[in-house]
């Protein structure tokens, strides 16, 4: 007779909670998040990575050699949660190579993409060893709207396509949509499809300048009054779902830079193989090409938390900081200073609180208190 017996399991969120509680107990990082390169067949209007979706750039991008030695790293740190992303990781032709690999470390793998690459052939080698999850970005279900928005013809049927693709082959997908000036008014088709697609449909609404400081990504901002009227779901939650929020008016009890997540559990490394806490953090930086992955944790980390405010700045008194999306190095890239108020985020901020709280928010840079 056999002695062979199942593997006890336990619910998925049982699982999360307990690995979160564990890194939290013992400092660990678990989630990393890896840019694997900045092409793109897309050149969406917003896209923060598309300054170096060009050729002049592309030599600059790490290996199929150096990927393979940090998935490695990773996988000896105890990395659980791997975000493979890009610019589009099918650009990328030895993307199978790298998915195989980190499937082997067993990392359950986020695949973030536009959808427009999928092919029966994609579907099916991924079919032989499904990720945790692919999410598409979803524009807009006007075909004339998505395509000047991507400033390419034909990608919203290149995306439709992709998405029957993904439900015809069962593999698991969601459709995440970033609410802008210019697709604000199509929320109700966007929340239609999405459900028909028989997900839960939500939305972001945080726009960040392009990694070589360019602002002009901004311009496709919803304006906060619009945020105001908006039905509330998960837009509350900031894209990189770091931050703590929804506590009472009060001012913060540090002086950190750093009020979010940035620098406990997750690692981002960009598609130069640079590491920091996340997609946005430019402070602080180490090269993995010049130091381990662990070395250059502890170095990132130990920088990060030690960033403090030194000047005046109304973020160091602001008593709706915890509906702020407000981010050092994009108040550098858009005010100058990674301490300064970016003025918009201080407006989204004041639209959120007034309704999540019964009194009225004073805005933080009319309340006498000078930035
Ligand atoms: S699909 Fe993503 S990476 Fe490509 S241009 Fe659009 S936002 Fe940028
Ligand atoms: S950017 Fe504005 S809302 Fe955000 S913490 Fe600073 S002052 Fe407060």
């Amino acid at each position: 007779m056999s002695d062979r017996r199942p593997l006890a399991t336990i619910p998925y969120g049982t699982f999360s909670e307990r690995a979160h509680a564990r890194a939290a107990a013992d400092c660990q990082v678990i989630k990393a998040q890896l840019e694997l390169t900045y092409r793109c067949n897309l050149h969406c209007r917003h896209c923060y990575t598309d300054p170096y979706n060009d050729s002049a750039w592309f030599p600059r991008e790490l290996t199929l050699a150096e990927i393979y030695r940090l998935l490695g790293e990773m996988r000896e740190i105890g990395i659980v949660w791997l975000n493979l992303t890009g610019g589009d990781i099918f650009m990328r032709p030895d993307f199978f190579d790298i998915y195989e690999a980190a499937a082997g470390h067993g990392f359950l793998l986020q695949l973030y993409t536009n959808g427009t690459l999928f092919t029966r052939a994609i579907v099916e080698r991924l079919q032989t060893r499904p990720p945790f999850s692919i999410d598409i970005s979803c524009h807009s279900v006007d075909e004339s709207q998505f395509d000047w928005f991507t400033q390419v013809p034909g990608s919203y049927r290149a995306f439709r396509r992709g998405v029957e693709l993904l439900q015809a082959g069962g593999l698991p997908f969601s459709l995440k949509t970033k609410l802008m000036n210019w697709n604000a008014g199509e929320i109700e088709q966007l929340r239609q499809f999405t459900e028909a697609a028989g997900q839960p449909f939500g939305y972001t609404t945080s726009l960040s300048p392009r990694l070589n400081g360019d602002c002009s990504s901004l311009h496709y901002r919803i304006d906060p009054n619009t945020v105001r009227r908006l039905p509330a779901n998960q837009e509350t939650a900031p894209d990189s779902g770091e931050c703590d929020r929804h506590t009472p008016l009060l001012p913060p009890s540090h002086d950190r830079l750093f009020r979010c997540g940035c620098g406990t559990d997750t690692i981002h490394i960009n598609a130069w193989g640079e590491l920091s806490t996340c997609t946005f953090q430019y402070e602080t930086r180490v090269s993995l090409r010049e130091h381990s992955l662990s070395d250059g944790i502890e170095q990132v980390f130990a920088a990060t938390r030690g960033l403090a405010y030194q000047g005046e700045s109304a973020c160091r008194t602001c008593a709706v900081h915890t509906f702020c999306d407000k981010q050092p190095t994009q108040a550098r890239w858009e005010s100058g200073h990674p301490e300064s108020p970016i003025p918009y985020a201080c407006d989204i901020a004041v639209a959120r609180a007034s309704r999540a709280v019964p009194i009225t928010p004073i805005h933080p840079l009319r309340a006498g208190s000078c930035p």
